[in-house]
């Protein structure tokens, strides 16, 4: 039954979601406040435009626009505060913040109305209105967020009692309370089907960097590198780069089939990705050449490290097709293009200098 199954892929969501680390948790919650503000944003400001046309049911109350005509039009001030804000600050929590300022701050403007309406036994619509915004919000909070949030609400409805003087606290607090619940389980579970949405987006983003026979990375990281600059933060730290090719492969092809072929590639980069360190790159560069990005090592222990990979690869004895690879080592000078050429360079020396060695320049 699709219900049975909704609540099993839930249920699976809900335990990803407690098995999150606090990295994971951060990076969720600011993509989904990246992909939800735009609608958030606008819906908060029609919210509060809306408030303003309830300045006629004031009127049906009241037989007068007077009374309520400051209490109202007041929102376009806090309207005002959100837009210069929001233009101002991109972050999460000021976002959250704003967005959630701006929702209270109808509610304020609903509570000053309330205060200069003669019959205030229409209060309790007014605030049940108020969880239609409350909805809208929850697409960027978090649910404890959203929680405390309704919290506020409901002491809010509190402390204007001691100036409103509801008529009907007990009417406005039976039907405000089961809605907030509401409001705050639907946030909830908006929140575990953006995780999936999420987890989609993760493993497409992966799939897109990840080389599909070698299951390494693939020259997209490598473009994102460059683009991104992401080596710049490690200035402090020595970087080293190599580039491995595979000697005379096209004779394994020619000798032994495309698909023996494969499957020595498919063994090169599991076994480059098993002796490297986690954050290492292991890069698919081309055929059968592969990228190295070593990451807090120098120049001769790099070297060294790949010497003694070529030695394992010519002395292993589990390869699909005994072969042995030739490598240019080269340290990372702060310019990714010129090392690459640097490296280029050590593998073509390699491999005019007679193969299956580990040359540095
Ligand atoms: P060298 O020692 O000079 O590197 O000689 P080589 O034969 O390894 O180099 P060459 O560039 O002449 O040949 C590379 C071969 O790699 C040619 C191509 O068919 C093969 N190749 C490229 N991609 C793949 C692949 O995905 N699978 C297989 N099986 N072969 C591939
Ligand atoms: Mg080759
Ligand atoms: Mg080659």
């Amino acid at each position: 039954m699709k219900i049975i199954d909704n609540a099993r892929t839930l249920l699976n969501l809900y335990r990803d979601y407690k098995t999150m680390d606090a990295r994971d948790m951060a990076d969720f919650y600011e993509s989904k406040c990246k992909y939800y503000q735009g609608y958030v944003g606008i819906s908060v400001i029609i919210g509060a435009l809306v408030s303003i046309t309830f300045i006629y049911s004031d009127y049906l109350l009241n037989g007068s626009f007077s009374p309520t005509l400051i209490p109202r039009f007041s929102i376009l001030f806090s309207i005002a505060i959100f837009l210069i804000v929001t233009q101002l600050c991109h972050s999460r929590a000021v976002t959250v913040f704003m967005d959630h300022f701006l929702t209270h701050a109808i509610i304020w403007a609903t509570i000053w109305s309330i205060y200069h309406l003669e019959n205030k036994i229409h209060a309790s619509e007014g605030f049940i209105i108020m969880n239609l915004i409350f909805l809208t919000v929850g697409f960027v909070s978090k649910p404890k967020e959203s929680l405390y949030s309704s919290l506020l609400f409901i002491a809010e409805i509190f402390i204007s009692n001691s100036f409103n003087h509801y008529t009907n606290l007990d009417i406005i607090l039976a039907l405000q309370i089961p809605c907030a619940l509401a409001v705050f389980l639907s946030h909830f579970l908006l929140m575990l089907f953006y995780l999936d949405h999420y987890r989609v987006q993760q493993q497409l983003e992966l799939a897109m960097v990840t080389d599909p026979l070698t299951q390494v990375y693939n020259r997209h990281l490598l473009e994102k590198i460059v683009t991104q600059n992401a080596l710049k933060n490690v200035e402090n730290v020595p970087v080293a780069i190599a580039m491995l090719d595979i000697d005379f492969f096209k004779q394994v092809n020619d000798e032994h089939g495309h698909y023996t072929g494969d499957l020595t590639l498919l063994y090169m980069g599991q076994k480059l990705a098993k002796e490297t360190h986690e954050n290492d790159y292991v890069i698919r560069y081309g055929g059968e050449e592969f990228i190295i990005i070593f990451k807090n090592c120098d120049v001769n222990n790099a070297c060294a490290r790949m010497e003694q990979f070529r030695r394992d690869i010519e002395s292993s004895d589990d390869t699909p097709v005994p072969f042995t690879i030739s490598v240019g080592v080269s340290k990372y000078t702060g310019d990714f293009s010129k090392t690459i050429q640097n490296v280029d360079h050590a593998l073509y020396k390699a491999k005019n200098t007679g193969r299956n060695k580990v040359v540095v320049v």
